[in-house]
C-alpha cells in the first residue's frame, strides 16, 4: 500500500517513519529545499540556530517524542534542564520590571513569594482538580483561577509560561488544556535540549525512513489532493499525478482543505459543493474558521559568559515587557556555539493585532534583552517573526480537533492536529500516535 505525505515537518516525518516501518511504501514531498520545516537547524558563524523551535523538547527524555523516537530506533540525546526552570524576579518585589535589579530563583521557590492564603488556595485547586471535584472546561485559564486567586505575580508567571511554551496568553488557553499540560509535566517531567539541536531528530528520521525504503523529495510542492467519491486517491506533486491509498497532510487542516480537488472541482468551489452536500462538511469548515495560528518572535543572541546556572537551560521572565522566556541551549550542548561562546534563544508571544506594528515589537524585545543583561557582552545574532503560514502553532493549544477530515484516506498531522495537553512537538507526537491508531485500526 502506498502513502503520500505532504510536507517534511516533524509531524510528517514521524508519520512517514512509522508508516514505512509498518511496511507502507512512503513518499514524502516537500516544497522547500530544506527538510524539517520549523524544526531544522540554521547555521550562522558557528552558531546552530533554527527555523523555528528553540531546540527544546518540552517533556525531555521521558516525554512522548523521546519515547516515539526510541521505538523507531533513533539515535539522539536530550539533556534535561536541572532545575527545570529559573524564574527571574525583580529584586524589590514592589517593582514591575528588572531595571532596579533582579533575582533568579528556582521555579520551586516561587511559592515563597505568595501570601499564605494564595498558597493554600493553589493547593486546594490542584487537589480539587486531581480528585475530580473541579471540572473546568472551556473557560480561559486566567479567567477561571482569578475567581479564586488574585495575585499579580501569579498572573505574570502564568502569562510568561503560556507565552514561552504556547505563544499565547494564559487566558487564550482553556483551563482544561492547561490542566492537561500540568498533568503531563507531572507525568513526564520537564524540558530538555536536544544535543545537536532539532536537526539531530530530523536527520535520524530521514535515515529511518530511507532504511525502510521511503523517499523524501524536496523542492516539490503538492498543489492538489485528488478526491473522488469523498476519498483521497492521490496528489499532484511537482506537476505530476501520484496515486496513493493514503494521503497525510503535515501542512495543516486549512491548507490541505484549500488544495482538495473534489470530483474535478477545485478550491473554494469544491468546499462549496461539499458544504452543500453535507452538514459534516459545514461543521468541518466552521471548525477551520475558528482555528487560529499563534504568532511569536524569536531573538537569538550570543554571550561571552554563561547567563543561567550550570545545568539549567530555561528561564521564565515574567517581568519583562515582551520576552516570555529563554533557553540557554549551550548549557545543555556547548557544541551549539563556537568554543567559549554561549547561545541564547528568547521567545515572545506576539498578539495577532500587533503584527502590523512588528518593528515596535522587535524593539521592545531587544530592549528587554538590554534590561535583563545590562552587564553582559551580548551580540544579537538573529531576529525571526513567525506568523501566518509559518507560525509558532497552527492552532492555539486546546483548539486542535484531531486528525480526521471529511475525506476518507486524508489525515492531518503536525501542529494543527496536536493531542490533548501536548505542548508543541509533544502535542504533535500525541497527534501522530492518534493518526497511526486510526490507520492501523
Ligand atoms: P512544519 O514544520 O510547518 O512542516 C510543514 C512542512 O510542509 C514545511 O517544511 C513546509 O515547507 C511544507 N509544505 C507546506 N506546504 C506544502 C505543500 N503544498 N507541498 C509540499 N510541502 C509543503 N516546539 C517545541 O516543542 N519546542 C520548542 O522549543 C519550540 N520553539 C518554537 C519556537 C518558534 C519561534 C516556533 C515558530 C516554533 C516553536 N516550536 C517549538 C514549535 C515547533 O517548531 C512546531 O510545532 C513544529 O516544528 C511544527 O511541525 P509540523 O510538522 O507541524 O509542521
Amino acid at each position: 500500500k502506498k502513502a503520500v505525505v505532504i510536507g517534511s515537518g516533524l509531524g510528517g516525518l514521524l508519520t512517514a517513519a512509522q508508516l514505512a516501518k509498518d511496511g507502507w511504501s512512503v513518499e514524502v514531498y516537500e516544497r522547500l529545499s530544506l527538510i524539517g520545516g520549523r524544526f531544522a537547524n540554521i547555521e550562522y558563524n558557528g552558531y546552530q540556530m533554527s527555523t523555528g523551535a528553540l531546540h527544546m523538547v518540552p517533556h525531555g527524555i521521558k516525554g512522548p517524542l523521546a519515547t516515539m523516537l526510541r521505538e523507531l530506533g533513533a539515535d539522539f540525546d536530550i539533556v534535561q534542564s536541572d532545575p527545570m526552570a529559573i524564574v527571574r524576579m525583580p529584586k524589590d518585589l514592589s517593582q514591575t520590571n528588572y531595571k532596579d535589579g533582579f533575582e533568579d530563583i528556582s521555579y520551586l521557590d516561587f511559592k515563597k513569594h505568595l501570601t499564605s492564603k494564595n498558597k493554600v488556595m493553589m493547593v486546594l485547586l490542584t487537589l480539587g482538580f486531581k480528585v475530580g471535584l473541579i471540572r473546568p472546561k472551556k473557560t480561559g485559564f486566567k479567567t477561571w483561577y482569578s475567581k479564586y486567586i488574585q495575585d499579580d505575580r501569579i498572573d505574570r508567571c502564568a502569562d510568561s509560561f503560556a507565552g514561552w511554551a504556547l505563544s499565547t496568553t494564559a487566558d487564550e488557553v482553556t483551563t482544561r488544556e492547561m490542566f492537561e499540560i500540568f498533568h503531563n509535566v507531572y507525568r513526564y517531567g520537564g524540558p530538555g535540549i536536544l544535543v545537536g539541536g532539532c536537526q539531530t531528530v530530523i536527520d535520524e528520521l530521514v535515515r529511518i525512513i530511507s532504511s525502510y525504503g521511503g523517499t523524501i523529495t524536496t523542492d516539490t510542492e503538492v498543489t492538489k489532493i485528488i478526491v473522488k467519491d469523498c476519498k483521497a486517491t492521490g496528489v499532484v506533486a511537482g506537476g505530476k499525478e501520484i496515486a496513493a491509498d493514503l494521503v497525510i497532510s503535515d501542512i495543516g487542516h486549512k491548507e490541505a482543505w484549500e488544495i482538495c480537488t473534489i470530483d474535478g472541482v477545485e478550491g473554494e468551489c469544491a468546499s462549496h459543493v461539499l458544504a452543500l452536500s453535507s452538514s459534516v462538511f459545514k461543521d468541518y469548515e466552521e471548525k477551520l474558521d475558528a482555528m487560529k495560528p499563534s504568532a511569536g518572535l524569536k531573538i537569538c543572541f550570543a554571550s561571552d559568559e554563561r547567563i543561567l546556572p550550570e545545568g539549567c537551560s530555561l528561564m521564565l521572565t515574567p517581568y519583562s515587557n515582551r520576552i516570555n522566556g529563554l533557553n540557554e541551549v549551550t548549557n545543555a550542548d556547548p557544541g551549539l556555539a563556537p568554543p567559549g561562546k554561549h547561545l541564547v534563544m528568547c521567545h515572545q508571544r506576539t498578539a495577532l493585532d500587533r503584527l502590523s506594528e512588528i518593528d515596535e515589537e522587535i524593539e521592545l524585545g531587544l530592549q528587554d534583552v538590554k534590561d535583563m543583561f545590562p552587564d553582559k557582552n551580548i551580540e544579537i545574532l538573529m531576529v525571526q517573526v513567525h506568523h501566518g503560514r509559518w507560525p509558532v502553532n497552527r492552532a492555539f493549544s486546546g483548539t486542535d480537533f484531531g486528525n480526521k477530515t471529511p475525506v476518507s484516506n486524508l489525515l492531518v498531522v503536525g501542529d494543527g492536529a496536536k493531542g490533548e495537553g501536548g505542548i508543541e512537538i509533544e502535542g504533535i507526537t500525541l497527534g501522530v500516535r492518534d493518526a497511526m491508531k486510526i490507520i492501523r485500526d
